[in-house]
């Protein structure tokens, strides 16, 4: 059931998307299906479950955190994470940056925007982005691979089609200012099981799918 649901939805992604399989709450044995269907990036939300599933799980698997990430607990990640979605302040830049010193690893970080009109979401808005990349050169032990965002959920996909196109145009803005000449600033993290197509429609370059790979949770 995984293995098909996973095959299907990576046979309808364009080549250039790359597909995160959001496995939180889902126990290993579900990871392991999809990881013998061939999939090798996992996205996981919580700390202590990331830890206890790189523990248990093949060292080739990919760790994507794509949580609200706690400072206190980057450490934690820091040896083995593959990228963090979800940088949405200064403070957080800084305590990666400061775990990455300490074992002498540069860690791949995305900045989270705030698209959404809810309330719930976290993120941040151009302005204070660009607070954070004014100072991104003075960081050396993490480096800022593009941008991520989550969009309202409304069956309106006038206004999700909007907020992703927001996004977009805050990659381009950034990319062109800040990363003209840095191949590694390429993502553009947009889209879930219920909004994907629509993300893709508008530049997504990295999909995080959930509960259409491994159910309702
Ligand atoms: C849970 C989660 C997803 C996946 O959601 P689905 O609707 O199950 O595909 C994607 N991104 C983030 C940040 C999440 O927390």
């Amino acid at each position: 059931m995984i293995s098909e649901q996973l095959q299907q939805i990576k046979s309808s992604l364009p080549e250039k998307v790359t597909l995160v399989a959001v496995s939180k709450t889902k126990p290993v044995e579900d990871l392991l299906e999809a990881y013998n269907t061939g999939q090798r990036i996992f996205g996981e939300n919580k700390v202590q479950e990331m830890c206890d599933k790189h523990d248990l799980l093949p060292k080739d698997i990919e760790w994507h955190f794509i949580g609200h990430l706690q400072t206190n607990k980057v450490k934690y990640i820091a040896p083995f994470v593959a990228l963090i979605h979800g940088v949405d302040s200064l403070k957080l830049l800084q305590e990666i940056n400061k775990q990455g010193e300490k074992i002498k690893r540069v860690i791949p970080v995305l900045l989270q925007f705030y698209i959404a009109k809810e309330e719930t979401k976290f993120g941040l808005s151009l302005a204070e982005a660009i607070e954070v990349l004014e100072s991104k050169d003075a960081f050396h032990y993490c480096e800022i691979r593009g941008i991520m965002g989550m969009a309202s959920f409304t069956e309106n996909e006038d206004q999700v089609k909007a907020e992703f196109a927001q996004l977009k145009s805050h990659f381009d803005l950034i990319k062109s200012t800040y990363f003209k000449n840095d191949a590694f600033f390429s993502i553009v993290s947009m889209g879930m099981s219920g909004d994907y197509k629509l993300a893709i429609e508008e530049g997504s370059t990295m999909v995080r799918i959930g509960s259409s790979i491994f159910g309702s949770r």
